[in-house]
Formats: structure tokens, sequence, C-alpha cells
């Protein structure tokens, strides 16, 4: 088929779909466009920016037809920054797309049926003889989706800032007044832009962050420089326990020493409320990774606590700890309902982190054993259960594909397995050794529905059935989006 537009025409494009990065996919005589901030329904004049053999992208110039999904960014920065996609669509429907970018997966991917029907009886779509396909449960959201999150990592530069908003900051040398800015990376690039307020940040987060820049301008603090090596400060990470109000702030630095320390120390504890811990990170390495392997605390304790449900977490610097606490809760909740626990059984949570879930899963069961690849983690998994005097959930390190087997020539028989696997999904040696060890129920929480529909499938051909599935909103206004599923083994049900 002949390419029908060249780069830098102007064209007329249809917009038929959403990309799971949150870019329109748009229609051209048949070839497919990529525009960034359109969405499906829109009709938008736009200039073509590249040609690919089998798709192209193109710049928005004008809305022609609008969405009545559609809505005004409330950030100001929206469109320079890219952490949010999805400002710019209503939140209604960017739970609707979310739910459907599952199923999307489920079917392409996974060749999964699903029982079509957002209904949650998911009754009525079943053909004769078929085995019913899986119910996709709408996108449990945020009743108020602003301001959820706990943790920012804040990358710092040296620029002009902005002291009344977007204005994108010069990076270093351009002029004797650069001073200490911190904000985040412009769309797909490692340019600094300063930013004042993150409106899907806890205030507190925001708060931290002005005041160290603050102070780091009135100390003279120099922000590293990625080309060079040079400077200090490279990230500022702040979280906040949403149900304790405590508060660590971690300096990531190029270098061990950090000039005036005591007064930096002072100062923000003089004028950031709820701080416990303040915490130094040495990274002087040439890396995009944001941590080096040096933590020291410079003031208070290493660690902050925060509670889910009930259940108190000591969160170190390093830990993995889930970003948004509300919507935490309800996906924990649904992973241990479709555990359908008596009080009797024997749970393996694999990838379990610091233990949250196995904890969640240790009040209603018989036993727990968690498994994590991070040694840390797991300290703070056996620190964690103690904190609750929670004795029937042991946990154990290293990778779930290699524990989990031993476990199994060990006589450990689950009822139930979790996982929690990254974004990569399991490891095809743990979906054998699940198939082989045949709990009744797995209980898969995912943050990628594609690698979750990937390994659906080698589970229902392994004799599973996947039964139900509820997507959870933890990332509002991102295209991400988090699902729980619950499967069955057949011969159970
Ligand atoms: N269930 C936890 C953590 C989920 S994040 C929570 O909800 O907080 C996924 C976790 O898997 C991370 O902690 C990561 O360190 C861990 N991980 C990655 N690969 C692993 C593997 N092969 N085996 C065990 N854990 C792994």
């Amino acid at each position: 088929m002949s390419i029908p537009v060249s780069k830098n025409e102007e064209v007329i494009v249809d917009i038929v779909g959403l990309t799971h990065e949150g870019e329109g996919v748009g229609r051209v005589e048949g070839f497919t466009l990529f525009v960034q901030g359109a969405l499906p329904g829109e009709r938008v004049r736009a200039k073509v920016l590249k040609v690919k053999k089998q798709y192209g992208y193109a710049k928005q110039l004008e809305l022609l037809k609008s969405s009545s999904d559609r809505v005004e960014a409330p950030c100001p920065i929206y469109k320079q920054c890219g952490g949010c996609q999805l400002q710019h669509m209503d939140y209604a429907a960017q739970l609707r797309w979310k739910r459907q970018h599952v199923v999307d997966n489920l079917e392409r991917i996974g060749k999964i049926r699903v029982t079509s029907g957002a209904a949650s009886d998911g009754v009525g779509q079943e053909e004769k003889g078929e085995a019913p396909g899986v119910i996709v449960h709408p996108t449990m959201g945020m009743d108020e989706p602003w301001r959820y999150r706990n943790k920012a990592q804040v990358p710092m530069g040296m620029g002009m800032g902005s002291s009344s908003g977007p204005a994108a900051a010069e990076t270093i040398g351009a002029a004797g007044a650069a001073q200490l800015i911190g904000g985040f990376y412009a769309r797909s690039s490692h340019r600094i832009i300063d930013m004042d307020a993150c409106l899907i940040q806890h205030e507190r987060n925001d708060e931290v962050v002005a005041r160290i820049k603050a102070i780091g301008r009135e100390l003279g603090i120099t922000a590293y420089d990625e080309e060079t090596g040079r400077g200090l400060l490279r990230h500022v990470m702040t979280r906040v326990g949403f149900v304790t109000g405590e508060t660590m702030i971690v300096l990531i630095t190029n270098g061990q020493r950090i000039p005036q320390v005591e007064s930096w120390v002072k100062r923000i504890r003089e004028n950031v409320a709820g701080v416990t811990s303040i915490v130094q990170n040495v990274n002087t390495r040439k890396t995009n990774v944001i941590f080096g392997d040096v933590t020291r605390v410079l003031w208070g304790s290493d660690v902050i606590y925060d509670e889910l449900d009930g259940i108190r977490f000591a969160i170190s610097a390093r830990s993995f700890y889930q970003v948004n606490p509300l919507q935490t809760v309800a996906l924990y909740r649904k992973a241990v309902e479709y555990a359908g626990l008596t009080g009797t059984e024997n749970v393996i949570d694999a990838y379990c982190g610091i233990g949250t879930i196995s904890l969640f899963l240790a009040r209603q069961a018989g036993r727990v054993y968690g498994v994590e690849i991070v040694p840390e983690a797991i300290e703070d998994a056996r620190r964690n259960a103690a904190l609750n005097g929670i004795a029937n959930a042991e946990f154990e390190a290293g990778a779930a594909e290699v524990v989990i087997p031993r476990w199994r020539e060990e006589g450990i028989v689950p009822d139930v397995i979790v996982v929690d696997p990254p974004r990569k999904g399991c490891d095809a040696e743990l979906l054998e050794t699940i198939l082989a060890m045949k709990p009744e129920r797995v209980v898969y929480v995912s943050c990628n529905p594609s690698t979750l529909a990937r390994d659906l499938r080698v589970l229902e051909d392994g004799g599973y059935r996947a039964v139900e599935m509820q997507p959870v909103d933890m990332f509002p206004h991102t295209v991400h989006v988090e699902t729980v599923c619950l499967l069955i083994y057949k011969g159970f049900e």
C-alpha cells in the first residue's frame, strides 16, 4: 500500500482509539497516525511529523470536532510534563478506557473470552455448552482523584526558576543567575522544568520540595549536571504516610559531603510539618538510576510508619511501597476477597515486597509464605509482621521462580497463590510451578495488562479459568491500570 501522507503535510485525521501511552490513534485513508492529545471520536487538523512504513506521528494543530469526554486539563504544566497522560479526558471516561484497555489485551494477547458488558453479575452472555468468559468489572475509581500520591522523586537542576508557573528554565551556564530548580523532565527529554505544584501529589510533598529548593538557594547548593558529572544535589525524594502524617525526605547527592548540612537539616525541621526522617543517599555514578548504594540518616528515624487498613508498616528510603494508599487498600481487600480465605488456608504471596499483601492475607489465613527478591524488603516484611503481632507469616528472600519450587519439594502445599509481579509479568518457571502445585485459587495482581494477558493464557492452558477481574485506578490521569484477577483450578469449580 502506498503511504497517503508525507512529512510536514497538513492532514485531517479522524481519531479512532488511544494507544497504551494515551496518544490518539488516527486514520487518514486507512493509514495510522498517532496524535498526542487527541481523543477517540475527535477530528483534528494535524501536521505530519514522521512517517514510517506502517504508521506515522502527527502534531495536532486544530481541533475540528471535539469529544464529549474532553475536559480542560486542570494542571497548568500538563502539556510540558510527561507525568500525566489523560488529564484532558473526563475522569469517568478514563475509567471506562482503562477497563476497555484490559479487555482488549485479554482478547488480543491472551485470547481470553471476556463476558461482555460491565455488569457485575456477568450473566446472560453464555452460549450453550461454552464456558463463561471472564467478568471484567468496571474500573474502581477514586472519589477525589487528585493529590493521591504519597511519594515524589524530583530531579534537580540549575535554571532561572519559576515562582509563578511553568516557564521553562534554561539549563546551566546560561546566566550567572542560575539557581537551584527542581520539577520534572520535559516530555521525552532530560531537560528539567521547574515546578511548584503537582496536582497528583500529596500537598506535603510539594511543600517539602519547595522548601528544599528555597534552602538550597539560600545556601548556594548546586544541582548535579548530567553532562559534566559535577554539582551536588541529584534528586529529592519525599514520602508521606497518609494515615500517620510522618514524612521522610531523602537528599540524593553526588558525593558524601553536604555543605552546611546542620543548618539545612535545622531549617527543614523548622519549616516542614511532620518530618520525622531526613536521609542522605549517595549516588556518584553517571546513570539514570536514582538511588546509589550508600544511605545514611542525617536526622531522625531510618523509617517512616504508615497504616493500611489498620496494619502498620515501617517504610525505609529504598522500600517499595504502593504510591496511592487509598486505592491500595481497595486493591488488597479485593485480593483477599478473591483468595476466599476461611482461616485455615496455606497461602503463598509471590513478589511480596515489604509484606503488605502478605499481612492482609495473614489476618484471614492459616499460614502465609512471602517471597521477594530484594533482601532489604524481606527484612522490612519480617519487621512489619512483628510490629503487628502477626505470627503466621514467614518470609524468604530470593527469586519467586527459585524459592517456590524449593518450597514445593519441602512439602508446602498452598491452597492459594497470590502473585504481584513487576511490569514484565511472571517468570515462566513460576507459572510452571503454579501449574504443578495446582492450588485451588490463584490471585494475580498486575500492573501491566499485556503481561497479565500473556500469563493468563499459560494458566488457562494449564487448567485454570480466569473467573473475574477488578481493574483498580491506582494512578488517575495516567495511562496505568492495576488489575486483580481471580483464577480457579477447573477441578474445584
Ligand atoms: N506485593 C508488593 C510488591 C509488588 S511490586 C506490594 O504490593 O507492595 C513487585 C515486587 O516484585 C518488587 O518488590 C520486586 O522487587 C519484586 N520482584 C521482582 N522480580 C522478582 C522475582 N523474580 N522474584 C521475587 N520478587 C521479585
